[in-house]
Parts: C-alpha cells; structure tokens; sequence
C-alpha cells in the first residue's frame, strides 16, 4: 500500500518523499488511518519499526483538518516520552513531516533552565512533546494549560513505567480534558501497560507489529567470550579490523562508559559517552558528532540510549551485558531499523554466563556464539558478582547459576539515571521500577536461592562490595561535578 492511500495530505507527502520513504512500514499502514479517524489506539510497536511517524503523520493530518478549539494559542497535541533523547527525536520528526505546514512545536525537558521552556508556552504551541516530570513541575507552577489538548500520546509507555514515572503520568492525566484521542505506544503488553491502558482508552483500536519480546529479526546477533580484563582490548581490535565507522557500544554503569571512552581515545578511536550526569548539552553534542559520523564510537548507558534514532546504524556492540533482559532487546533495537540489517556483538566474559542465559530464555533463542582464537578465555578464571556502579540487592540476572556464575549483584541503574534526569525535582520519591520489583519476586527460572557452595563464596562477595564502594564513592563524585555544571549553566542562562 503506498503512502498516497492513507490519507494523508499533499503537504505530508511531500515531506515524506524528501525523506525518501517508497512505502509505509505495517505500524504507518495500520495506525495512520486509524488515527485520522480520530480514534484511540493501542500499539505494540518496537523501535526501528517506523512508529513515529506512524503517530506524528496522522496528528498532523488531525491538526490541518480540524479548528483549534479554543483560540489558536492552545497546546492541541501532547506527546509524553521517557527520556529527553526521545522527546528531541519526536519533535525533530514532526518538523521533518510538517515541514510544508504551519505548526508550531516545542519540546519540554528537565536538566535544562525551565524558564525558556516557560516562554515558550506563554507564546503559544499546537504540539508539546515532553518528559513527564519536568512537566509536571511546570504544570504544578500552572505554566502549562491542557484544557485544548485533542490528542495525548504515550510513547514507549512500556518504558515510563520501568523508570519510575507511572505516579508523574497518573498527576498529568488528572488535568487532561476527558475528551481527547489518546494513543499508547509500548514495545510490550504488560500487565501494568494494559492496567494504565485500560484507564486511558476509550474503545482503542488494538495494532501489534511484532511479536512480544522479539528481538527484530533482521539484526544478527553474535557472542564473543572473552575475559572481562581484555573486552576493551577485542573491541579495538574488533573496530579497526572491521572498519566498523559508526558503534553504539553499551555500558552498565556511567563511571564505565567514562572509562571506556577514554580508553578508546588513547587507543586512537574517536569516542564520546552519553549517560545521566552528562549535562544535556554534552549528550546532544555527542549525538550529534556521532550521527554527523565525526565520532565512531558513542558509549552509552542504558538510559541514556533509549529513543536513541540513527538511520542505518550498523552495529551495536553490548560491552557488557544488561542486567535485564527486556534491555538487550531494546538495545539491539538501536540496529536494523525500519527493514535495515545490523549487527548486535555482545562481549561476555565469565561473569556474565547467567545474564546471557537470561537473555536467550527471554529472546526464545540462542545466540550464535563466535570464537576468536587470539582471546579464547582463560579456564583459571573464576567468575565474580557483578557490579552495577551503586546500591546493593540481587537482581533478576542473579542467583545460583548452572555454570557457577555468583550472583549479579548491583544497584539501581535506572533509578540512578531517573534521578540524574530529574536534577531538578529531587525532592520526589524514588519511584520503585521493575528492576526493584524484579529484585522481589522469586527467582523467574525456579532454581533454589542459593547453593551451599556459593555461600562459602562469600569472601568473594566482600572483596566485591567493596569495589562497589569504590564505583559508588566515584558515581557520587561524578554527580557533584555534574550537578555543580548544570548548576553553573542554569546561572548563566538567567
Ligand atoms: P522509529 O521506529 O519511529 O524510531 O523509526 C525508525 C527509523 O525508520 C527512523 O530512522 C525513520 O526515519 C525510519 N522510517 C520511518 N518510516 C519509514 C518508512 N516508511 N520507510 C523507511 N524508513 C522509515
């Protein structure tokens, strides 16, 4: 079905055709109809499917054939996202779309002075597109007026909730006006998506593009085993042998991606890290050096990733694997995207055996293990906890393990980022997210806590919190540094 038969108009379609798109991806085919109709919406739609533009085409068509209802300088579309990178890409593509027409949009996030964000809301938008705590800290100071929002979007709502936001969503929906079209987007259906969902959707008409807990299919994925000690080392080589031009290298805590990319730098890869205490600048300006390919490789934490949109990026590298499984397929998802082949590498030393056999379990598949001889594992080595950057608690990749793996301890890394987001409102409660939950429920593969074995390794345990003392005393003083650069910058803004 080609883009003319959906409804969209002649300004849309030329938009689209500069962006070179020859046909809708299955999210644009069925969503676009459907919300011009004006109905609400249900989508099960990963990243990289093409689901931006399969809400941002239709709201716009909504917008240019209905009348503000009350007066023109009302906000008429909101979206919500979870992260500020995707807010930046949502409004990046309603400009790319609505670029033949005449809406205005803004978009609204914390780390940033909120007074030009205020200003601008004074003037008059048609199209919000924001994080939800920074906004409703502008609501509470009743900046923001809802009253002629026609469209709510909640994009990735899946992750909103996994970062804490479900109590900031349930504040704003109270001031939304009861008859809106709302739509939901969410890479999965959990139990909590569809409770949230249920209280929001009218009658929603239900879309799902892939299958639940997939990973896209057209990104091949890899396992290199190798020792933790020499990871870096193989990622070079890895890079320059490959000629890899563009990897987005994940990292499990922000203190690692600092030292990774300094790493590189010294071994004369181009690199920048992208994570939570990175002020806001520095993260764009990174995203930016590395989708203008000045820098080949952008380091990144989970969160900081997330939303993260390139075209055609090629390869995603898990320098170390994430302690949830859901995140790896969000990961990967940064490759491969919208009908493109990508490559996902995953580096996994002997700590990691349990946490990747989590991730198959969860994928329902196994990955394709390659072995490079030059850094075949030393035998010798015995597998450590694994530490998360702060906090303590087992989590979900934890336990005994078949392979003698201890327990992948650690701390909260999205609650850590989550604050990080929020500097500005650090008087809210740490909400619980599903790593906390995960951490409560019972081991999800049935095994016995824990193995008298694994007990006596307890000396191991010891000599592993107090390396996490070490990360956290060096995460703590990565927070001052940033938390006196935004501070400085908020000054200089005024
Ligand atoms: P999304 O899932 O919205 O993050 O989109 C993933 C990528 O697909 C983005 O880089 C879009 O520019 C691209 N894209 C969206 N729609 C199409 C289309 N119909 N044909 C080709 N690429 C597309």
């Amino acid at each position: 079905m080609p883009f003319t038969n959906l409804g969209l108009n002649n300004s849309l379609l030329k938009a689209i055709k500069d962006q070179g798109y020859d046909t809708p991806t299955p999210i644009q085919q069925q969503a676009i109809p459907v919300v011009i109709e004006g109905k609400d919406v249900l989508a099960a739609a990963q990243t990289g499917t093409g689901k931006t533009a399969g809400f941002t085409l239709p709201l716009l068509e909504r917008l240019s054939e209905t009348h503000p209802k009350m007066g023109s300088k009302q906000i008429r579309v909101l979206v919500l996202t979870p992260t500020r990178e995707l807010a930046a890409q949502v409004a990046e593509s309603i400009k790319t779309y609505g670029k033949y027409m005449k809406y205005s949009s803004t978009v609204i996030f914390g780390g940033v002075g909120i007074y030009p964000q205020l200003a601008t809301i004074k003037k008059g938008v048609d199209i919000v597109i924001a994080t939800p705590g920074r906004l409703l800290d502008i609501a509470s100071q009743k900046g923001i007026d809802f009253s002629a929002v026609e469209t709510l979007v909640l994009d990735e709502a899946d992750r909103m909730l996994d970062m804490g936001f479900i109590h900031d969503i349930k504040k704003l929906m109270k001031m939304m006006p009861k008859q809106r079209q709302t739509l939901l987007f969410s890479a999965t259906f959990s139990k909590e998506i569809k409770q949230l969902a249920s209280g929001l959707l009218i009658d929603p008409v239900l879309i799902e593009v892939a299958r639940e807990n997939t990973t896209a299919e057209q990104v091949s994925q890899v396992v290199h085993y190798v020792d933790k000690g020499r990871k870096r080392e193989l990622l070079s080589q890895l890079i320059k042998t490959k000629e890899w031009r563009q990897v987005l290298v994940f990292t499990r805590t922000k203190h690692g991606a600092n030292k990774l990319t300094k790493q590189l730098e010294e071994a004369g890869i181009s690199a920048a890290a992208i994570h939570g205490n990175k002020s806001q600048g520095a993260r764009t300006k990174a995203l930016a050096s590395f989708k203008a390919n000045e820098i080949r490789v952008l380091v990144a934490t989970d969160i900081a990733a997330r939303g993260i949109d390139i075209d055609q990026l090629p390869h995603v590298v898990n320098y170390e694997l994430p302690n949830v499984p859901e995140d790896y397929v969000h990961r990967i998802g940064r490759t491969g995207r919208a009908g493109q082949s990508g490559e996902a590498i995953s580096l996994v030393c002997v700590d990691e055996h349990k946490l990747l056999f989590d991730i198959e379990k969860f994928i329902k598949s196994e990955i394709k293990k390659v072995h490079i001889e030059a850094f075949t594992p030393d035998p010798s080595i015995q597998a450590e906890p694994i530490q998360n950057g702060r906090g303590g608690g087992q989590r979900r990749g934890g336990g005994s393990s078949r392979n003698g793996a201890k327990p992948a301890s650690g701390g909260n890394s999205r609650n850590r980022n989550r604050s990080n987001n929020k500097n500005s409102s650090s008087k809210k409660p740490e909400a619980k997210n599903s790593e906390n939950r995960s951490a409560e429920k019972k081991r999800p593969d049935g095994e016995k806590p824990q193995s008298r074995k694994q007990r006596s390794n307890s000396q191991a345990s010891q000599i592993g919190s107090r390396i996490q003392e070490k990360l956290d005393k060096l995460d703590k003083r990565d927070d001052r540094t940033q938390e006196k650069n935004n501070n400085r910058n908020n000054n200089r803004r005024r």
